[in-house]
């Protein structure tokens, strides 16, 4: 344990690529709770793509962090102090406590915090059996509507969400072929995921290796992308076909936001669909998610990869690998121990 509380503060929104210089790094005494609230000590910190656009200076589905405040994420951390009737000293919870050791929680708040269930690995808790895990699920199931032999294309399928979206597909008797960058990724998904196809998009030309894969055309797309792969999907959607839109990620670092669509107009001439989502909407039912998750993973159907780094200090770079495709899986970042 620290004697200070180390903060990492957005003292900038970044223009393009986030980097080191949004943030500086702070060290205030540690603060103590007040009457209804407790204090967490942070063990993992996550990953999200989503953390970027909470960085600029509109409000998207959580209002945009401010100048000055602790950069937010979320977080696994450990009640270390409690004047709060709900959470108790050495409970393990889920919350939005942010890129710092220390925080203050009275149990509310844009992510409010809950407990994890005793027992279940923290790092799953915040990958397969988490929020990715969770979007990839809804997405695919509910607002995907995969069904048995689709031909199904997910983007960022190496990734946390697209790697739970891409599987279920398959799960569910589709033919699942994934985007992504570098061999590695790609071996990781046929040989492991047991996807039927792969294409590496930095070294394959996209559109006509969508015709190679789908040669009847794309029945549902996930993208995680946005941007000119969006474009290429659209183009080459059968008819009925389905469009989910989970992330955009190709624009979050880009002052002008993700390429616009040439080919949206592939929606009117093959009668089909588009629908973004959200997953914090689907809260009331993550219950059931879970169970079926965890289910899977247990039997093996369900493969996840952690690329978990260490260090308060390192938060910066490691949100970046989120953005050059540097992480193989959940990003996380260790800060502290179980105590
Ligand atoms: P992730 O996929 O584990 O990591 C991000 C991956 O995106 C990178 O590894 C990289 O994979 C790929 N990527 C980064 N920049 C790219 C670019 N310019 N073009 C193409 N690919 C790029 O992250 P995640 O947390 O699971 O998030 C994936 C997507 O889901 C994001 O778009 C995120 O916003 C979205 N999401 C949406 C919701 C929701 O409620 N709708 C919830 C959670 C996540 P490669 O190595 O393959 O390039």
């Amino acid at each position: 344990m620290t004697d200070v509380n180390r903060q990492w503060i957005m003292t900038s929104r970044p223009k393009d690529m986030v980097s080191r210089e949004n943030f500086s790094w702070q060290e205030s005494p540690i603060p103590e709770p007040g009457e209804g609230e407790f204090l967490v000590r942070n063990l993992y910190l996550s990953f999200d793509p989503t953390m970027r656009v909470w960085m600029n200076a509109q409000d998207s589905y959580l209002p945009a962090i401010q100048i000055g405040e602790v950069m937010r994420c979320f977080s696994v951390a450990q009640v270390v102090k409690s004047n709060h009737p709900d959470f108790a000293v050495g409970e393990l919870v889920n919350g939005g406590f942010g890129w710092q050791d220390y925080a203050i929680s009275n149990g509310g708040g844009p992510i409010p915090p809950s407990k994890l269930h005793p027992g279940i690995d923290p790092q799953l808790t915040m990958s397969v059996l988490g929020m990715t895990g969770l979007t990839g699920y809804f997405g695919m199931l509910d607002v995907g509507e995969v069904k048995s032999g689709d031909a199904v294309l997910v983007s960022g399928a190496a990734g946390a969400t697209g790697s739970v979206a891409a599987q279920i597909a398959r799960i569910k008797g589709a033919r699942v072929v994934g985007i992504t960058g570098g061999e590695e990724k790609c071996r990781w998904l046929t040989e492991v995921a047991g996807l039927d196809g792969v294409i590496d998009y930095k070294s394959e030309k996209l559109s006509k290796a969508l015709r190679q894969h789908f040669p009847k055309g794309i029945d549902l797309y996930f993208d995680n992308v946005g941007g000119p792969t969006l474009d290429a999907a659209l183009a080459g959607l059968a008819l009925g076909g389905r469009v989910v839109l989970c992330g955009a990620i190709s624009g979050y670092n880009s002052a002008t936001g993700a390429d616009g669509l040439k080919n949206y107009a592939n929606l009117i001439v093959q009668r089909g669909r588009m629908q973004g989502f959200i997953i914090l909407d689907y809260a009331k039912r993550y219950g059931e998610a879970l169970r079926e998750l965890a289910g899977w993973v247990q039997s093996g159907d369900l493969k996840y990869q952690i690329d978990l780094q260490e260090g308060l200090e390192n938060a910066p770079e490691t949100f970046q690998r989120i953005f050059t495709g540097a992480n193989q899986g959940k990003q996380l970042l260790k800060v502290g121990d179980v105590s």
